[in-house]
This record gives structure tokens, sequence and C-alpha cells, in this order.
């Protein structure tokens, strides 16, 4: 579908968009606030990085109606905003393969050969130089934010994953919280390490049942994030108990 192929380019551009972005992009992504249209960008880097850009062009937008329009017309379901349209794969996510194939094919037919790098690199390029190739395609200033691991809010400010006011002392979801524990054999050198969802207590019970060493807790961690806490301390700790 040419109108589709012909968006991709043009997202690419002006969003300096890399083909595995692209693939992810959906339409729950494009959104108005404030009388204003807006793209998140899953960039990929770290699980939490999203890039937040302002459509400011009118006719993009136009565009990407008319061709939300088309594909409703055609009865093309998909939440991806360029989905696969192959007979076998019609609706799921594109390969990164595909993008560029399309890039590359529609390229040649003017004599010359593009990679959807290449137009990433050519928008890079254009918004540092402020050499745009027109108007309407002006590429757009990715702003940069990161989800909240706590409460999910997007944020500009981070600290370990947490936004500002997740990462006060005493404001952190606590419900969702659980426990590392140690357990150590009395007289012995063996300490179980592991996570418990609630009562710490209730795990030293159920170590003890079939245990032939008489056991004990030594002390417990408790934090929202104890899965991954109890994970670093097994990686740096776990050849030496
Ligand atoms: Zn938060």
């Amino acid at each position: 579908m040419i109108a589709r192929n012909i968006l991709i380019i043009k997202f690419i551009y002006i969003f300096a968009l890399q083909s595995r972005e692209l693939v992810k992009l959906k339409w729950s992504f494009l959104y108005q606030k404030n009388n204003k249209n807006y793209l998140n960008i899953e960039t990929g880097r770290g699980d939490s990085e999203i890039d937040i850009c302002e459509i400011k062009n009118e006719s993009v937008m136009e565009q990407t109606n008319y061709y939300r329009d088309l594909m409703v017309k055609k009865h093309i379901k998909s939440d991806f905003i360029f989905p696969s349209l192959s007979f076998r794969t019609l609706g799921k996510a594109m390969s990164t393969k595909g993008v560029n194939d399309i890039i590359v094919r529609l390229s040649k037919v003017r004599g010359s050969s593009f990679s959807a790098l290449n137009i990433r690199n050519l928008s890079n390029g254009h918004l540092f130089t402020h050499e745009y190739i027109n108007t309407e395609l002006k590429p757009s200033l990715r702003d940069k934010f990161f989800k909240c691991k706590s409460c999910g809010k997007l944020s500009k400010w981070r600290n370990d994953k947490l936004c500002e006011e997740c990462s006060v002392l005493g404001n952190r979801d606590y419900n969702k919280s659980g426990y590392v524990y140690f357990i150590k054999a009395i007289d012995y050198d063996y300490t179980k390490i592991g996570i418990a969802n609630k009562n710490v207590n209730d795990r030293l019970k159920t170590n003890q049942v079939g245990n032939m060493y008489e056991l004990y807790l030594m002390g417990y961690l408790q934090s929202p994030d104890f899965k991954d806490m109890e994970q670093e301390i097994q990686s740096k700790l776990g050849k030496y108990i």
C-alpha cells in the first residue's frame, strides 16, 4: 500500500526513527493534549525510556488521519500504525527488514539506493543544521522522558528508575513490596537467600519442613524492588554462600 509506504518514509525523516522504533509505533502512542498532537516513541534503550515528539506539522497529521481512514475502509485492524500487510502476517508488527526493503525499493525508482538508516541520519543532520527538505517535512525534536518504575508516569527527572515523587522516602508504594530473606542453618555454613511476597516467617516454616538442619531467620529486606534485589545479591554473593 503506497499510502503506508510514503508515510513510513515521512515518519522516519520527521521523527528520526530507527526501524526498530517505527515497527513498534502504535495508534495509542499518537494523541492530542491541549490541542497539540504528540507521538510517543519507545526507544528500546532500557525498558523505560520514551521520547515524546510534538507533531507541529499539520499536513503530516492530515495524511496520517487519511491513511488511518483508508486502513479502516480496507478492514485492516491493527494496534500498530504501520502493520504488516502481507497475507500471513496481516495486522501484526512489521519486521525491520520489511521497513528497509520498502525504502530501498522506493529509492531505486528514483535511481538511488537509500536505507532507513540513511534517512534517519539525514534527519538528524538536518535538525542540527536547520536545513530541511522543505517546510512540510521538518524534523521534530525528540524530548526525552522515562517511565517511573513504581507509578508508571512519564517524567523528566529520574533517580534509580523512579520519578521525583516516588523516590521521596516514605512515599513509595510499599503495598507492592516483598521481602528478600536470609535463612541460615544453625551451626552450619549454609544460608539460603530467597524472596517472599508476604510473610517471611511463613517462609522459614516451609523451609524447615523436611530439612535436617535447624534453621533461623538471620534477617530480611523489604522493598518494592525485592525481586531485582534478590537477583543482585545472588549474582554478587551466590558463590560465597
Ligand atoms: Zn512514580
